[in-house]
């Protein structure tokens, strides 16, 4: 069982070993002798005697997950098992642009190099539960378990549904596979329009888990995913590091450019101000859905930390230090939204922040069994939804019309929920979500 790593039987040097408990969790075990007396006087003691102290330390770590971990990140895990640098490049480059899922796919590293991460290291996966295509448009929904058993969703919008704009029909158009990422496993804002919602807030997810969407997806479809949009379970910004770390990797390693990833927040200002700093080069998405601060606290509780105009306020803010327009998302919704005062609303904003405006119809999250406020959210009739878009380009902002992908299969915005599997176990139907209750606590 105990597996020796590390014999370096030299004075004054740490004595490791490594003992492999089980799959994941592996003991270390350190001798360090402090000082060491070779004068004559101590020649006689007995070799032990001759350190003036010495101690010992054990514990256990768990093997290090290297899917998610940056190129940096990688070097310096080599250098700390005392290999050279190049080798966190080497296993970048496995992990990411090669794809590999095991130590031994990769043919650059010799096999005791294998042996040796294989016994402090791990390449975790996400395990595929269940997939689902829509009928109607080839939407693609996933449903992923990972390591501890929760489980998340993410979903595959193939060319010319992801979003409708006047030259949607071009070459670039029809190569467009977007992928739609999910950021935590259920979410904290409880929006009453989102099915997400009913989930609760589980955990974040790591940056591995994150990456790994995009690896899944592609193997499993065997298609080259083209854009990212952080739109799935969760709020992105509210698992931020998490959330750059792996653009990081997807943008260096995974061949998908900064510009073809958009990241969507219902408004969690800071973080809106921090990207601004920090320059970043991805796509920012609003989830505005209406200027109105009474509506809009009644649709999204995060309103009452962050009101319509400091959500404004740190949109400006980040359009002044990156220059980048950002999109506003704009559910509609019947009678609550898409009023004239709506539309001259909208124009007014467009005048003061340059932005874009991404209209949605609602899903029905029916299958939530929402109650209150949430059961009373109804999609605007098509008629006044193209009337709405109509005044909004004839005011010169552009506007994008997301379509319903995978409405079918409950895959489009906002209906991702994971529903409490009993299917699998008892061979009985999905139940589905908690039913909602409006919740407008602050958060
Ligand atoms: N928390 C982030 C990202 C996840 S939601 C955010 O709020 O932006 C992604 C998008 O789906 C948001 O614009 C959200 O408002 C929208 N959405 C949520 N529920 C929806 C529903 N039932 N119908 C249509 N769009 C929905």
């Amino acid at each position: 069982m105990f597996q020796y790593f590390l014999n370096i039987p030299l004075i004054n040097s740490t004595f490791k070993y490594i003992a492999e408990v089980n799959n994941n969790v592996y003991l270390v075990l350190n001798l360090i002798p402090i000082t060491y007396h070779p004068s004559p006087i101590t020649s006689n003691l007995p070799f032990a005697s001759r350190f003036s102290f010495s101690y010992f330390y054990a514990h256990a770590m768990t093997k290090t997950s290297l899917k998610g971990l940056t190129l940096k990140e990688l070097e310096d895990f080599a250098i700390s098992i005392g290999e050279k640098k190049f080798r966190g490049k080497q296993l970048f480059d496995w992990l990411y642009t090669k794809e590999a899922s095991t130590f031994a796919e990769m043919t650059s590293i010799s096999k005791g190099l294998h042996t040796k991460l294989a016994s402090i290291a791990q390449i975790n996966s996400l395990k595929l539960i269940e997939q689902q295509v829509s009928r109607e448009d080839g939407t693609t929904k996933f449903l992923f378990e990972l390591a501890d058993g929760n489980r998340i969703e993410s979903v595959l919008i193939p060319p010319r549904t992801a979003f409708q704009s006047p030259n949607a029909s071009g070459e670039e158009e029809q190569k467009r596979l977007t992928l739609c990422v999910s950021t935590q496993v259920g979410c904290p804002l409880d929006c009453t329009f989102c099915a997400t919602a009913t989930m609760g807030f589980l955990r974040n997810l790591t940056v591995g888990e994150i990456v790994d969407q995009v690896l899944q997806a592609k193997k499993i479809s065997g298609r080259r995913v083209t854009n990212l949009v952080y739109m799935g379970m969760g709020e992105p910004l509210m698992n931020y590091e998490n959330v750059m770390k792996s653009i990081e990797i997807i943008t260096t390693g995974m061949g998908i450019a900064a510009r073809r990833i958009t990241v969507s927040t219902a408004g969690w200002v800071p973080k809106i101000r921090q990207m601004g700093d920090e320059n970043r080069k991805v796509k920012l998405a609003v989830s505005l859905h209406t200027l109105d601060d009474d509506v809009r606290t009644q649709l999204m509780p995060i309103n009452k930390k962050f009101p319509v105009d400091e959500l404004l306020g740190a949109v400006h803010y980040y359009y002044s230090k990156t220059k980048r327009r950002v999109t506003f998302e704009y559910i509609l919704f019947d009678g609550l939204n898409d009023r004239h005062e709506d539309i001259e609303r909208l124009i007014k904003l467009s005048k003061r922040i340059p932005c874009k405006v991404n209209i949605i119809p609602f899903h029905s999250i029916d299958f939530t069994h929402p109650t209150g406020f949430s059961a009373q959210l109804h999609p605007t009739p098509q008629k006044r939804m193209d009337e709405f878009v109509r005044r909004l380009r004839e005011a010169h902002l552009t506007v994008f019309v997301r379509s319903s992908a995978g409405e079918d299969i409950d895959a489009a915005c906002g209906q991702l929920a994971v529903k409490v599997e009993q299917r699998h176990s008892t061979g009985k139907p999905p139940v589905s979500p908690k039913p909602r209750t409006p919740n407008l606590q602050p958060v």
